[in-house]
């Protein structure tokens, strides 16, 4: 860099490097042999100081920084400026802090990372002050340097920061902004730190979006018309939506947040704006729930301006600007936001989705017409013409990813929304099944190495499997046809070596995946041909079915080696890795998703082969040892912890041979009170004079239309009889209806599975549809599962909302008898209480349900109190409810619990743990034990107050548990007195626990 006097010549820059000696002599005293400490409290020496340093730097940049002069003098001049700074004198730490912003540009980060602690240290502790002058060039010397902070260092960075309260100052710096005061630089400056230590460190997440009067202050600022300001708010914004619970603290009113990250997204905006307003979008939508919240308040304009990023931009001979390209990066990953259903898809059409995804595709797309292909042969060659050129990369499994998602989720008369752009999207199609069958035929020739074209044959094949299954009949049959028509010459070869690939998994004796992504082409290929009639035919007479079969066993066998596909969009890589809270469930497809290609390849297999024994036998389904193998590793996989996709999909093709729905625990003990005469409340008659005994609320809840008409008011059918204090209500059923078939929905009703021959399956298909249980019904129909549903739940819980808490026969009172603010949204009641059903409860407990029919006088009473708190009640009642005990606050949240609120929490666990003693529930006190521990394994400072809250309920197996939490800190608690409030004898038993930790080796 040439001076402004053009003569920053080597004397010039050695007259500087001696100026700069002369004046650092002046503060170095040498403490021993090896190392010179600069001390010096004068500020006329100091001032002096930084200018030297300033003057000689203003020599260099960053292509001259290697020379050695300045390499010599840098430990120096970090040295010098470290100690300035720490003196905090406000006349010259302003200078001396410009000083430093100077050396991060110069210098590379990797030359000043052993200097970066003691800046950090001194820098952050200037934050707080008030002179402007002084904490803008702080703040923008400390983000330079915490941007490039390396890994290894951040914990002891953190360390710093906190100490010094950085974030606290940079909060409350913000907080005092009002415009016109201050400069919007400094904003500026002070959120782009702020969002710096967000990104890096999740702990200051919190501070930041649990405190409303800042959150308050920045909506405010968003609204402004100033760019640079809606931009800082943004940054923060978008570093505070990695957290989970921040996130959604965003949301909860979050529409003028929403309004002004999509304005930024115009291409009237600054490009840094752009890019910011997408990447918050993109976080935002880290989880599905999250997502649906963002899009139920602004579906079109997300949208609109997803895609129109998508599809203007500009290119000079096949070039785009780096800038460019961030963004339309950045686009397609939030377009990624179609992997969830919702009302955005059909958005995406209306704006043209597919014209926008080819133009990614083709170059020069604008100026070429799709039209006036004569035939899919003419296109095809196009297609390859195309795809050789190779245009765009990096950007082309996004472009397979989304409109795979898109082909997954739309509806089966679709076609009438997409606008014309339909020459677009089959294009498209074409494109992705000649990629996918150039990886088929590829086979060991695929080259993990080449991430590129391996990213992009593992989305082109995901996609061709989601168009294949597509719900929109015009799409999968377009992809069936260009598949076919693509592998008709070599087809039964390709296929041949499929299977026998595939074959060879099992049967080689490994433990691991030979080649991820040969695998996942390999299944995606016989999951896609299976579809197409003939080469279904082919594989089931080269066994396939088997091979698939002796795969998913080998699969189950080895999962734990098994790693997730390569390539696969999850969310947590869409997102960045530094996200916190984010409870975010399993996309249907990337857990366990060669299991899922597997099966839904078996289910083709298994269709044709039923619909073939129509008419002519087929081989394959004839052996009862095949079925009976069949049975049990689908069943095993429907009832296991695997991914959504395949539990789906194991249970659809376990309806072809008679079973139906899912196993749950919650059902197995609904089961068991259906089969309970005495706790029934309604009795159904038939012509016949048999009879059922069912449970109003169940049925209000499962299967409605059973109910008599106005329930409760007087129907000509109904008799009420009264039998041990039970009412017991009849109902007469017609004579159309069919016993059996009733008796299989009922049990489908409270069990959410049933067995069915198939002589029934008729007679049930009907009362299914009469009484709309959808769930059923689908699976009655062997319709496929729709991508990414969820495993049906019986939905119990509906029970305790108004419409149904008529149904309500008991209520359940806690330890409080009066509890501040406490309201009940069923009744006027004052006091806590929940209400709750008899039926229910005993379902779940033994002793409950022989205390209801004991005759005692508890019995009848319509009260209950149970010995725990509110808290623990309403955790309780849910898993009565849901089969699942509630977690306490996680993460961000539970950290920043003080002690006590957490031993609230942890309290309410340990009175349902003592209650399930004495109501013995033993898998409640195994929940209830699993969450103590947790709780204690993150907080172990709460193991003491634990300790003698179990020992007060005599919890012995608890307090042992407890203890053995606190054996490694028992030093810690011993000298810190905390001891001394405990029982000797449990004191002893936290001794005797810490030396069996020191013997065991710590
Ligand atoms: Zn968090
Ligand atoms: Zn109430």
């Amino acid at each position: 860099m040439a001076s402004s006097k053009g003569v920053n010549t080597t004397a010039h820059i050695n007259t500087l490097h001696q100026r700069l000696y002369h004046a650092l002599n002046l503060g170095f005293r040498v403490c021993d042999e090896k190392e010179k400490k600069w001390t010096c409290t004068d500020i006329e020496i100091q001032r002096h100081v930084v200018k030297s340093i300033s003057a000689f730097l203003d020599c260099f940049s960053r292509a001259t920084a290697n020379n050695r002069l300045i390499k010599d003098s840098i430990a120096d001049i970090a040295r010098a400026l470290v100690f300035i700074l720490g003196c905090k004198n406000r006349a010259v730490v302003g200078s001396a802090a410009n000083v430093v912003i100077k050396l991060i540009r110069i210098v590379p980060p990797s030359i000043l990372q052993s200097y970066s602690l003691d800046l950090v240290e001194s820098l952050s502790h200037l934050l707080s002050c008030q002179q402007l002058e002084v904490s803008l060039p702080c703040a923008v010397a400390l983000n330079a340097i915490l941007v490039n902070v390396r890994e290894t260092k951040e914990k002891q960075v953190w360390k710093i920061l906190e100490d010094a309260k950085a974030v606290f100052s940079v909060v409350a710096n913000l907080q005092n902004f009002s415009e016109g005061s201050i400069s919007v630089e400094w904003f500026q400056e002070m959120a782009l730190l702020l969002s710096t230590v967000m990104l890096k460190w999740p702990q200051s997440r919190f501070s930041v979006w649990n405190n409303p009067a800042l959150m308050v202050m920045l909506e405010s600022v968003s609204q402004k018309p100033d760019m640079g300001l809606r931009f800082a708010t943004l940054k923060i914004y978008s570093s505070v939506a990695l957290c989970g619970h921040g996130a959604s603290e965003l949301l909860d009113n979050g529409k003028p947040m929403l309004d002004m990250m999509i304005s930024c997204m115009d291409e009237s905006s600054p490009q840094n704006a752009r890019i910011e307003g997408l990447k918050l979008a993109q976080r935002l939508a880290t989880g599905n729930r999250e997502c649906l919240k963002m899009i139920n308040m602004c579906t079109e304009p997300l949208v609109n301006a997803t895609v129109r990023t998508m599809s203007k931009w500009f290119s000079s001979a096949g070039k785009l600007e780096h800038d460019q390209m961030s963004l339309l990066v950045e686009a397609c990953k939030l377009a990624l936001i179609t992997r969830w259903e919702g009302k955005h898809h059909i958005y995406f059409w209306k704006y043209r989705i597919s014209e926008a995804l080819l133009s990614l595709v083709v170059e020069d797309f604008h100026s070429q017409s799709l039209d006036g292909y004569a035939s899919l042969e003419e296109e095809i060659s196009t297609a390859e013409k195309v795809l050789n050129a190779n245009f765009l990369p990096s950007l082309r499994s996004y472009v397979w990813d989304i409109i795979g998602y898109l082909a997954a989720h739309c509806e089966e008369e679709f076609d009438s929304i997409l606008h014309g752009d339909e020459l677009s999207l089959n294009f498209l199609v074409t494109c992705a099944c000649l990629t996918f069958s150039k990886s088929v035929q590829k086979g060991y020739q695929i080259c993990q190495n080449d991430i590129v074209s391996a990213s992009q044959s593992e989305s082109a094949s995901r996609t061709v499997l989601m168009m294949i299954y597509s719900p929109s009949k015009y799409i999968s049959s377009r992809a069936r046809v260009t598949l076919s028509f693509i592998l008709e010459e070599g087809g039964e070869q390709n296929l041949n070596s499929l299977v026998n690939f595939l074959s060879f998994i099992p049967s080689s004796g490994g433990y691991i995946l030979p080649n991820i992504l040969q695998t996942t082409v390999c299944l995606v290929g016989l999951a896609c041909y299976s579809s197409i009639p003939q080469y279904a035919r082919f594989i089931l007479r080269n066994q396939g079915l088997e091979i698939l079969l002796s795969f998913c066993s080998w699969y189950q066998r080895n999962r734990e080696n098994i790693g997730a596909s390569s390539f696969a969009p999850y969310p947590q890589s869409i997102a960045e890795k530094r996200i916190c809270c984010w409870a975010c469930t399993e996309d249907w497809d990337n857990k366990d998703a060669f299991l899922l290609y597997a099966l839904l390849a078996l289910a083709e297999l298994v269709n044709h082969s039923f619909s073939e024994q129509n008419h002519a036998k087929e081989p394959s389904m004839k052996s009862e040892n095949l079925k009976d193998r069949l049975c049990t590793t689908l069943q095993e996989i429907r009832d296991g912890t695997y991914g959504s996709g395949p539990r789906w999909y194991a249970a659809h093709i376990l309806s072809y041979l008679g079973y139906y729905g899912f196993q749950h625990k919650l059902g197995k003990r609904l089961m068991a009170a259906y089969e309970d005469e005495e706790c029934s409340d309604m009795r159904l008659l038939f012509a016949s004079g048999n009879s059922v005994s069912v449970n109003k609320v169940i049925i209000a809840v499962r299967c409605p239309m059973l109910l008599p008409p106005k329930e409760g008011g007087h129907s000509g059918s109904t008799i009420s009889t009264e039998n041990f204090h039970r009412t017991v209500q009849e109902i007469r059923m017609s004579a159309n209806v069919d016993t059996l078939a009733l008796v299989k929905l009922l049990e489908f009703a409270y069990s959410g599975y049933v067995e069915v021959e198939s002589s029934t399956l008729k007679k049930l298909k009907t009362l299914a549809r009469h009484c709309k249980a959808k769930v059923l019904l689908q699976m009655l129909c062997r319709r496929r599962p729709k991508w990414g549903s969820s495993i049906p739940r019986i939905d119990i819980p509906l029970a305790l909302t108004p419409k149904l808490i008529r149904f309500s026969d008991v209520i359940l009172l806690p330890k409080e008898a009066n509890m501040a603010g406490f309201n009940c949204c069923l009744c006027s009641s004052t006091s806590p209480h929940a209400h709750s059903h008899r039926v229910i409860l005993s379902s779940g407990c033994e002793y409950l349900r022989a205390l209801f029919r004991s005759g005692m006088q508890e019995s009848h009473m319509d009260r209950l109190n149970v010995p725990v708190s509110w808290l623990g009640l309403t955790k309780l009642v849910s898993w009565f409810y849901c089969d699942e005990l509630p977690n306490p606050p996680s993460g961000c949240k539970w950290n920043n619990m003080d002690t006590e609120a957490k031993l609230h929490e942890l309290q309410a666990y340990v009175e349902i743990y003592s209650l399930t003693e004495w109501w013995i529930m033993e898998d409640l006190q195994n929940d209830c034990a699993q969450v103590i521990l947790s709780c204690l394994e993150s907080a172990r400072e709460l193991s003491i107050k634990t300790i003698e809250l179990a020992a007060s309920f005599s919890m012995w197996k608890l307090v042992e548990a407890a203890a053995n939490h606190a054996a490694p800190i028992y030093h810690q608690l011993r000298d810190s007195g905390e001891l001394d409030e405990l029982d000797d004898e449990l004191v002893n038993l936290i001794r005797t626990a810490a030396v069996q930790f020191s013997q065991q080796g710590g």
